[in-house]
């Protein structure tokens, strides 16, 4: 069973503009973005030459797994010590130049591999390599497979929100409503959380990211609900803020505020602008209203096997929008004593512009 059509090909192709012959491939996500392999232990190396078959090496407990779920892969099984299995893995490659995920080995990690392969003859042994970010950057632009996924994920994100909505009332405890989420989600078919819900009532919905407490919820408040679904791999990525019974008369002038914030971002947000003008898109109307200072987070991000995903859209990004990324719009105000407010919908980003993958309807002001 293989659902990585094409990547380990997209993968060969930018490994000479980085100036390596291979990549060797250490951080969990992009090991099974490329191969499919759902393991928790291994490496690949992907060699940039299309004759040389990929590699997965893995330890005994996955071999049956890893033939399974990398079919294009030669498999290759960790064994003993790494100077042993290290060696049996470089050593048919050569002399080449090895790129390796800075951003993802630790320390103590990179002196294991840099003292094992020190230990390989000078003319045998590969040339280790930092390069970061090369998967990363293809995982950025979603395939057919990845789509199918994310949509999934936010499905099971609007179905568990409809579910506690309907549900929830003054009194419930933040906790509780989170707990509430996280079973309905899980019980129709989501293998986790993607993260932990945040559930935010009143003054506490002011911290952008708080953690659900065991306080009860009171009529009136704003609250804050952030959540989403992990399906087969992928998290999904939703807030929605709502009151229970009657809001007091701040709510709709900060709602409305936000939503015209989020809908103008949703609308003009289109492939090709940078991260930053994406995000001056939804900060203008908020900054325009007098509370420019009460958004003090990005505008969005990218979300697919991870939450937090290139690209960045914020007032630092300096990442461009492409065709194919899933991305988030979430606009927010937070007032310290009051409350917060924030409206985020998770989408694909194509030529004509954003789809919201997000099914939930945004509460609407009657005035
Ligand atoms: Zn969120
Ligand atoms: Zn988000």
């Amino acid at each position: 069973m293989t659902s990585t059509p094409g990547r380990v090909q997209r993968i060969r192709e930018r490994l000479s503009e980085a100036n390596v012959d291979a990549l060797l491939i250490s951080n969990p996500h992009n090991r099974r973005y490329a191969s499919g392999f759902n393991g928790s232990n291994g490496w690949l190396v992907i060699p940039a030459d299309g004759a040389r078959a990929p590699i997965l090496a893995t330890d005994f407990r996955y071999m049956e797994q890893a033939a399974q779920e990398s079919p294009e892969f030669e498999i290759v099984q960790m064994q003993g010590e790494m100077q042993t299995w290290w060696e049996a893995l470089v050593r048919p490659l050569g002399r080449i130049r090895l790129g390796f995920e800075s951003c993802d080995l630790t320390v103590a990690a990179h002196k294991q591999l840099r003292d094992v392969n020190a230990k390989i003859p000078a003319s045998q042994r590969p040339a280790l390599v930092q390069s970061d970010k090369i998967v990363e950057s293809i995982r950025a632009i979603k395939d057919e497979p990845e789509l199918d996924m994310l949509r999934c994920a936010a499905k099971l994100t609007d179905d568990a929100f409809a579910h506690v909505a309907t549900a929830m009332e003054p009194g419930w405890t933040e906790t509780g409503v989170s707990w509430e989420i996280e079973q309905y989600a899980r019980d129709h078919g989501a293998e986790a959380m993607a993260f932990e819900s945040i559930v935010a009532a009143g003054p506490w919905g002011a911290r952008p990211h708080a953690r659900p407490r065991d306080e009860a919820i009171r009529e009136g408040e704003p609250i804050v609900i952030d959540m989403g679904a992990r399906f087969s791999g992928y998290c999904a990525d939703m807030t929605r803020t709502i009151v229970l019974g009657e809001h007091d008369e701040h709510f709709p002038r900060i709602y409305d505020i936000v939503l015209a914030a989020h809908e103008i971002a949703a609308q003009m947000i289109e492939p090709g602008m940078s991260g930053k003008d994406a995000d001056q898109l939804a900060r203008q109307v908020i900054t325009d209203a007098g509370y420019g200072e009460q958004f003090g987070h990005g505008l969005g991000h990218g979300v697919g096997l991870q939450i937090h995903e290139t690209p960045h859209l914020g007032i630092t990004s300096t990442d461009t929008l492409e065709p194919g990324m899933v991305i988030t719009i979430e606009p927010g105000i937070y007032l310290p004593d009051w409350g917060g407010v924030r409206i985020e919908d998770m989408g694909l980003l194509d030529e004509q512009g954003f789809h919201s993958f997000t099914g939930t309807p945004k509460l609407r002001m009657v005035s």
